[in-house]
């Protein structure tokens, strides 16, 4: 064991050692070549008669040296499991002991690290913020609120009006009533923020396992510049048109219920048959995703919905429930059930 840094200073042997147990107490902290007792427990009440167990009676001095600064360290092992473990610890040759010194200096190295990773992060935040205040205001030079949708138009509008998100959520949960058109205002939150026009505050909601919008904010440029009697393109059009398309009375979601057939009971009758008014306008788009779903209530009555993917929640455009990926699956059939639970249409 010449190699390994580890070297027996003295034996200690406690005042309150009665005499005649001094001679056990240094056999029990006899070592040999291999830095291994040489007598176990059991052995030593065998060669001196005792019944007593001599163990705290004694502490075994050693030395070893910082393996940082190499400065010398002396020790003490209070019991041989103590000792075996130093003793395995620096055999094992992963051993990296440290004096006090060099383990104060390595604390203050990581707190400086620490400190150093903090303030580039702080930096970079800065940096971004500032990036992204630049983009604001670009946006605001570039109007680039003439290139929203009507609807997003007015949410920028309220969003300035209102000053608050607080009151722009009570404002639009008024307006729709209904959770998957409330939905409809975090859409286009998202859509005017990724034109730079408002800069959005998340929070991670853990019940919903998603990033929620909490709070949005905005440049006093905006406010100012802001063209609020402004009348976005589609809007134009449809007041061109005489058709007032204004999102309060237009929906992209077709829900209908399906009543029974009862007048007619011939085989060949269809098995569901009516008529239905619609209160507003329903606008159904080429090249959109859409996902249905029918339910069965009582009276035999059906009830069928049809709505885009993407008021579900932002979602990527993909193909039938089955194949799609399991969240957006499982978004869509959350949704759903949730909406067979509170059917109101
Ligand atoms: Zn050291």
């Amino acid at each position: 064991m010449e190699n390994l840094p580890f070297k027996i200073l003295k034996l200690n042997i406690h005042d309150d050692c009665p005499q005649e147990l001094i001679e056990p107490t240094q056999a029990y902290w006899e070592l040999n070549e291999e830095l291994k007792f040489k007598f176990n427990p059991e052995q030593i009440k065998n060669k001196f008669s005792l019944n007593t167990d001599v163990s705290r009676y004694g502490a075994l001095e050693y030395e070893t040296y910082c393996f940082s600064c190499s400065s010398e360290m002396q020790r003490t092992a209070r019991s041989r499991g103590n000792l075996n473990g130093i003793v395995g610890y620096l055999k094992s040759g992963n051993a990296n002991l440290k004096c006090n010194e060099c383990k104060a200096e390595e604390r203050r190295k990581k707190r400086k690290e620490k400190k150093e990773k903090d303030r580039k992060l702080r930096e970079q935040e800065h940096r971004k913020k500032e990036e992204s205040i630049e983009r604001v205001k670009l946006a605001v030079e570039e109007k680039a609120w003439r290139r929203l949708t009507p609807f997003e138009f007015n949410v920028l509008k309220k969003c300035l009006t209102l000053d608050s998100f607080f009151k722009l959520t009570q404002f639009y949960w008024n307006k729709f009533q209904s959770r998957a058109d409330f939905k409809k205002l975090f859409t286009a939150l998202k859509n005017i923020a990724d034109k730079d026009l408002l800069l959005l505050e998340y929070e991670f909601d853990h019940s919903l396992g998603f990033n929620k919008t909490i709070n949005y904010k905005y440049i006093y440029q905006l406010k100012e510049k802001f063209e609020y009697d402004y009348m976005p393109e589609k809007e134009e059009k449809n007041i061109k048109n005489g058709i007032n398309k204004d999102k309060s009375t237009s929906s992209s979601h077709l829900k209908l219920k399906l009543t029974k057939n009862d007048l007619n009971q011939h085989p060949d009758a269809p098995k569901y048959a009516g008529t239905i008014t619609f209160k507003e306008e329903i606008i159904i788009k080429p090249n959109v995703q859409y996902t249905f779903a029918q339910w069965e209530r009582s009276n035999n009555e059906l009830y069928f919905t049809l709505m885009p993917i993407e008021d579900i929640e932002n979602l990527p455009a993909q193909k039938r429930l089955y194949q799609e990926p399991q969240e957006l699956q499982e978004v869509i059939t959350e949704f759903f059930n949730e909406m067979g639970n509170n059917l109101k249409f």
